[in-house]
């Protein structure tokens, strides 16, 4: 049997999210368009996925859009509020840790004419409201920065800078795709004026991804074609795939307090047995501000794509949060961008709960490394 800790690339499709799905992979294939009756109950399903999503979150329905993944969403956030607004100034303040969807729509934008400034976190991975204040220009129209990082699930003050770009009559966007299913995310509460959101990340199903764009927010759409989406994003709905969001999401949002103190539990319990037997680690991030199921420890020393073979070898799933591109290896580009010297950031290794990783499981994985350290 796997022993699944890398639930920060994805996580396991719910077996009752999988049941609310199956409908519309069988019997009801119509296209949502369609006028005929079963067109219209796929209509209404995506409807009702909607209100869950919207409710879960604290938004109107009409402020939610699907699209294929959280990295469309970001895309379709930043692009389409740059777009929209490039009239009123060219100028974005994102930061140096974001998630490659945000980092790269950012250059292609930089390529377009648009200026962007990349903010840098602290050596524990936050990002310093006064440097957001800072980097504010008049020509500053949208200001992206993710609620919590995928490598070292750091937690960002998101509710300070969504005041702080109110208040400069700026444009806000948070990546959330890790926060969702792991803190409290409330739109209401935080008053950004877009959020993305990735559904394979808390229990639902690969290639549905969610933006939240508040009512009144100028963008513009990305992709042209039909009217879908009102007009914001067009092609035919992944019916299945959005009704499986609704559901996994209204789980997510009901268990969030059991799940997250359990992951929290298991987390802690790895970190403390890790720091006792294993001596010369460095553990990443901070150790406060940080998501329930998040652990990123270097252990100096090793390399990081050894590591995980050797875990791999004993069934463990894990991840350094370094590529290897073209035979190359690169240590993890958040781990250097808060300050890591590159010879201990490619000793890294990013352990992430989720809700049905067991004690027994824990011990094993702790078992394991100290075996391979040694
Ligand atoms: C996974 C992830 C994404 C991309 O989501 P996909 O649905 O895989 O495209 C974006 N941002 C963060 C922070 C992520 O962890």
């Amino acid at each position: 049997m796997i022993k699944y800790f890398d639930n920060a690339a994805t996580t396991k499709l719910d077996s009752e999210v999988l049941n609310e799905m199956l409908p519309y992979l069988t019997e009801n294939y119509a296209n949502p368009s369609s006028i005929y009756s079963v067109g219209k109950m796929a209509k209404e399903a995506i409807t009702i996925s909607r209100m869950k999503i919207a409710e879960a979150i604290g938004a109107n329905v009409n402020e939610i859009y699907f699209t294929s993944c959280g990295s469309e969403s970001d895309n379709l956030a930043i692009k389409g509020i740059a777009y929209a607004n490039s009239r009123y100034g060219n100028h974005i303040i994102t930061s140096n840790i974001e998630h490659p969807a945000v980092l790269n729509t950012c250059k292609s934008l930089e390529a377009m004419g648009f200026r962007v400034t990349y903010l840098k976190a602290n050596s524990k991975g936050i990002i310093d409201v006064e440097s957001v204040r800072r980097a504010i220009t008049p020509k500053t129209i949208l200001i992206s920065i993710m609620f919590a990082n995928n490598e070292i699930g750091t937690i960002q003050p998101i509710k300070e800078i969504a005041e702080l770009a109110r208040r400069e009559h700026i444009y806000f966007h948070t990546d959330a795709v890790q926060a969702m299913g792991n803190i409290e995310v409330n739109v209401r509460d935080l008053k950004v004026s877009a959020l993305s959101m990735s559904a394979h990340k808390f229990y639902g199903p690969k290639g549905v991804g969610v933006l939240y764009v508040r009512e009144g927010v100028r963008f513009k759409r990305i992709q042209d074609g039909g009217h879908q989406e009102r007009e914001k994003r067009s092609g035919t709905e992944n019916v299945a795939g959005i009704v499986g969001t609704g559901k996994a999401l209204e789980i997510a949002v009901r268990d969030l307090d059991e799940n997250s103190r359990k992951m929290r539990t298991l987390r802690d319990y790895y970190i403390e047995n890790i720091s006792r037997l294993i001596s010369n680690i460095r553990i990443n991030g901070d150790l406060e501000k940080r998501l329930p199921g998040n652990s990123n420890i270097c252990f100096i020393g090793m390399n990081g794509p050894k590591l995980l073979e050797e875990l791999d070898k004993r069934g463990i799933c894990a991840s350094s949060g370094s590529a290897c591109s073209a035979g190359l290896f690169i240590p993890s580009p958040v781990l250097l961008a808060i300050g890591v010297p590159k010879h201990i950031a490619s000793s890294s290794l990013r352990i992430t709960f989720g809700k049905s990783n067991t004690l027994e499981e824990v011990d094993y994985l702790i078992k394991s490394l100290v075996e391979i350290v040694q």
